[in-house]
């Protein structure tokens, strides 16, 4: 089994951040609300959407919810809201989606153990993130240890068979052991993660953002950069359709930023979608995925697309060498011809 260190063409001052969602979370709720946001503690029940007759005279959008005092055991006010335009950031299981027949979306499930490691192991993954490939720890995504501050977090994913992702969890922890031995579970997470956009993203002065819109890439099933980054074109174009709040914006004004958003983001969705089906379905193509990491060229390649999320203009002849030394690696591990069978299904 091949293993590689991916980190000599990064820069001094480039790095990839470990979060925990519940510090970011509150971090960003904060600055939300100290910049102007009313933050209400609710569950978004439903919405009366108006009708077609009434949305040409602008009539609001009702929201329906559930507001919670933050006292222990509460069991909530039911309340309404009325409000101009909704952005939909509700997650993979929205609710905002449901409203506007946003349709589905094919999903993987992610499944993680946020575990205690004793201290001494803790150095290891100081400044390390680990990611495993293999059918043991899953049949189409990959398995992780990722540092979180004082804890670590092991997890893996599977679109394809999500009825085991206990034993492949078990195969990942059973990866990492020497280095989380002595490790205690704190909070065990799992949730779906979108495999595309939801077919419908916008109707209305509605669109949705994040994983309810299914912003999710393959192949590094990142989402929370995404997720950050639609809501901001979102409100952009609503902040410049209304004309910072003196006008009421229209479907046309929403669509903006899906069109901004497509033109900026859909060829990284594409690349690591191939990327994903080419080198994700075998062992012996994520042996040969493996061993081209080992190349310079991937590396900056792929940190350069990870890093600036774009999919970083090559260099022709390093490309072309590239091309080779893939099929290379690819006929090596005889993974070349089923890989093509399959794509061709
Ligand atoms: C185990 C796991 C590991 C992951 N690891 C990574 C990673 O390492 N890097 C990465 O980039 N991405 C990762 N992802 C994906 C990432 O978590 C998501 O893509 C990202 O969180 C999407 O952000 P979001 O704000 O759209 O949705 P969410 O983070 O799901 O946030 C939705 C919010 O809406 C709230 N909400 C939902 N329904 C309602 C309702 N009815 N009323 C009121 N509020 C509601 C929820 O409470 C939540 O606060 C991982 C996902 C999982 C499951």
């Amino acid at each position: 089994m091949s293993r590689w260190t991916l980190e000599r063409t990064l820069k001094p001052h480039e790095y990839i951040g470990m979060v925990r969602r519940e510090v970011l979370d509150a971090f960003l709720r904060e600055r939300a609300s100290e910049n102007g946001a009313k933050v209400i503690n609710g569950l978004f029940l439903k919405m009366d959407i108006p009708t077609r007759g009434n949305e040409n005279v602008k009539t609001p959008y009702v929201l329906h919810y559930t507001e919670y005092d933050g006292k222990k055991g509460g069991t909530g006010e039911k309340k309404t809201l009325e409000v101009d335009a909704v952005i939909g950031a509700d997650g993979a299981n929205s609710r905002v989606a449901k409203s506007i027949d946003a349709g589905d979306y094919e999903y993987a499930i992610a499944f993680q153990e946020r575990i205690k490691i004793p201290n001494d192991k803790m150095v290891y993954y100081e400044d390390l993130a680990e990611m495993y490939v293999g059918d043991d720890v899953s049949p189409d995504f990959y398995g992780w240890v990722f540092p979180k501050c004082d804890h670590v977090a092991v997890g893996t994913g599977t679109v394809t068979h999500k009825g085991d992702i206990k034993k492949f969890q078990a195969a990942t922890r059973n990866r990492a052991r020497d280095k989380i031995l002595g490790g205690k579970i704190i909070r065990v997470e799992a949730h779906p993660i979108p495999e595309h956009p939801r077919p419908r993203r916008v109707l209305g002065r509605v669109a949705l953002v994040g994983d309810a819109a299914g912003y999710v890439t393959k192949c590094s099933g990142e989402g929370i950069y995404f997720a950050a980054k639609s809501g901001r074109m979102c409100a952009e174009a609503i902040v410049e359709g209304s004309e910072n709040g003196k006008k009421m914006v229209d479907e046309s004004d929403l669509r903006k930023y899906l069109e901004k958003w497509d033109k900026t983001y859909w060829p990284t969705y594409k690349v690591l979608d191939v990327l994903q089906k080419v080198f994700y379905r075998s062992n012996p193509a994520r042996e040969a995925f493996v061993e081209m990491c080992a190349d310079e060229y991937v590396q900056k390649m792929t940190f350069d697309s990870y890093l600036y999320k774009k999919v970083a203009p090559g260099n022709p002849l390093e490309d072309l060498k590239l091309a080779v030394n893939t099929i290379g690696s690819l006929v090596r591990a005889s993974a070349l011809r089923r890989e093509m069978e399959k794509l061709s299904v």
